[in-house]
């Protein structure tokens, strides 16, 4: 599982100089990752995780060398997918600009990054209005307006269960007032059959407000969806060594990139939740579910992980980094052997017991 975001928004709002700064972040992924793509219009980067480095140094102190080789082996972050889907003009769902292949490529993401501008350039021609807000509610009327093309179809096409109309109209007279199906309130009933619908308007939506260098700020929540960037900056950074971005960002006084802001609150706003694996050969992370249990955790490395399921054995990355190794955390009794029942939690480290 890796999470795939959409950057949407309209024409000369900083989505392409936002998407080459994370294109130059694509480092040397292809051969762990087998869906890393030559596409043009996929960017996939590595998810900023310190526990990992933690980790590594854990496991190197562990099993220090292993004959001429160094461990681990491998450190393999989680990653997420970055999506460039341009060419949103007023007009979209119609077929204006690049229309239905704009919106099919919405359809194709978790969740929408949508970009809009609050920075002051002369130079650069706006597309939308002069304000943000009335920017977001073009790009959302277009996803509004596809939306109801779609439920209109479902209306009409084949003979449909009571409830299913019954859905289908409150989703209908919600999008007639403006509002996106994301913003409802449904239940798990609702919300199963409205996922079938391949709706867009349904997609979470972290909001990006690329504004001047001088109005960034830092901000400590993960659950809002709003988040200040500097494109331009981004771009900057793209250049930069770790440490020189570092002191930057230091110097600016920001606690982090715009991208890794993006991808942080990205992983909020699914509710995503990040598990390790750390051995010798390989210290990974893992992208799971807020809520998964230890089966569906095992599921993510192989299915057959999850159907052979026997158990867990599990301890916080904290503990574990702080007893120092796997063994000594053993010795001590603080790995705690889980069964299918058990709640992952974010940051565990496991082993998992299986049977194939
Ligand atoms: P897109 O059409 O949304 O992909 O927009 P672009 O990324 O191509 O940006 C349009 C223009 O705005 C380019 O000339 C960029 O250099 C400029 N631009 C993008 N982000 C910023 C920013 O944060 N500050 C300033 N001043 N200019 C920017």
């Amino acid at each position: 599982m890796s999470l795939s975001l959409g950057i949407i928004g309209l024409p000369n709002v900083g989505k392409s100089t936002l998407f080459n700064a994370l294109l130059k972040r694509q480092v040397a992924l292809a051969a762990n990752y087998p869906f890393a793509t030559i596409d043009p219009n996929i960017g996939v980067v590595e998810v900023p995780d310190s526990r990992l480095q933690a980790l590594v140094d854990v496991v190197k102190k562990e099993y220090g060398r292993v004959g001429d080789r160094e461990v681990p082996e491998k450190v393999i972050p989680a990653v997420v997918k970055f999506y460039d889907i341009a060419g949103l003009v007023a007009g979209a769902h119609k077929g204006e600009g690049l229309g239905n292949q704009f919106l099919s490529h919405i359809r194709e993401v978790d969740a929408i990054v949508h970009v809009l501008r609050d920075f002051t350039d002369e130079n650069v021609v706006r597309a939308g209005a002069t304000h943000p807000d009335v920017d977001k509610q073009i790009v959302e009327t277009e996803l509004i307006l596809a939306d109801l093309q779609t439920i209109e179809k479902r209306v009409q096409g084949s003979r449909k269960e009571k409830s299913d109309l019954i859905i289908l109209d409150k989703v209908k007279s919600a999008l007639d007032q403006g509002k996106l199906v994301n913003d409802l309130n449904l239940t798990k009933d609702e919300t199963e059959f409205v996922s079938q619908l391949n709706l867009l308007s349904v997609k979470p939506v972290l909001y990006v407000i690329n504004t001047d260098e001088d109005k960034l700020h830092n901000e400590a929540v993960t659950n809002s969806k709003y988040i200040y960037i500097s494109a331009k900056l981004e771009e900057e950074l793209a250049g930069f060594t770790d440490g020189e971005k570092t002191q930057y960002l230091e110097d600016l006084g920001i606690a982090e990139s715009g991208l890794d802001k993006i991808i942080r609150h990205g992983y909020a706003v699914l509710g995503l939740q990040t598990y390790f694996t750390a051995g010798p050969k390989e210290v990974r992370a893992w992208t799971i579910k807020r809520g998964s249990k230890a089966p569906q955790a095992a599921g993510v490395i192989h299915t057959d992980f999850e159907r052979g399921f026997i158990r867990a054995e599990i301890i916080g990355w904290q503990e574990l980094t702080e007893l120092g190794s796997w063994k000594i955390a053993k010795d001590k009794g603080k790995i705690r052997s889980e069964g299918k029942e058990y709640v992952m939690q974010d940051g565990d480290v496991v082993e998992f017991r299986f049977n194939v």
